[in-house]
């Protein structure tokens, strides 16, 4: 049985997303997707399996929602507090991506309908990229390593913004927990996808 897991942050004192929307997004979206997928896991080749093997070998409905699960355990990573990125991650974003903000800014805005923008490691060509990826799907299906993500389902911010999805960007970009991004750019340049294995084990053991 999968478990929601708990915010890394105080609800009440969150600068990208207010207590109301947390009560929404986490209590209900994120803990919906954790039911779904304990539910459609039963009885299958899936029961008893970690996240991160649902998440890498399954499809369909079971697939939907373990990444929903993941996408969302991540992503509230993304946002626990204000912090500073490393010299080495910043080195690397200048050189791979120089206008970082804009870029990233530009695909979580052009996404079309519902789904995530990603900062990704690509374990490949040892490079970072941006990606957007529709409804739940996660780059981690193509080998990639998530480093950062935000949310653009509406739920996401519909409370706090309304439609106006730039000005959720916004704050959030201004409130990106880059120390969580930063650590995860050193693990993924060590272990790869292993990375993400160990946070979702970290996560539901
Ligand atoms: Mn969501």
């Amino acid at each position: 049985m999968f478990e929601l897991r708990k915010l890394p942050f105080d609800p009440k004192a969150n600068a990208v997303v207010s207590e109301e929307t947390c009560s929404y997004h986490h209590g209900k979206h994120h803990q919906t997707y954790v039911n779904n997928l304990n539910n459609l896991i039963q009885g299958t080749e899936f029961e008893g399996a970690s996240l991160f093997d649902i998440l890498t070998k399954s499809s369909g409905g079971v697939f939907n929602n373990a990444a929903q699960v993941y996408n969302h355990d991540f992503y509230w990573d993304c946002i626990a507090k204000k912090s500073q990125m490393s010299d080495e991650l910043k080195a690397r974003l200048e050189k791979d991506i120089p206008n970082f903000k804009e870029e990233f800014l530009k695909a979580a805005t052009t996404l079309f309908g519902s789904g995530w923008a990603w900062l990704v490691f690509d374990p490949s060509s040892k490079k970072l990229e941006i990606v957007q990826t529709s409804n739940a799907k996660t780059p981690v299906s193509d080998g990639k390593v998530p480093l950062l993500v935000v949310d653009v389902w509406e739920h996401a911010y519909y409370i706090d913004n309304f439609n106006a999805r730039p000005k959720y960007l916004e704050t959030f970009y201004e409130n990106i927990n880059w120390e969580f991004v930063s650590q995860a750019y050193e693990w993924a340049q060590k272990e790869g996808l292993g990375s993400v294995e160990f946070y979702t084990k970290e996560l539901h053991k």
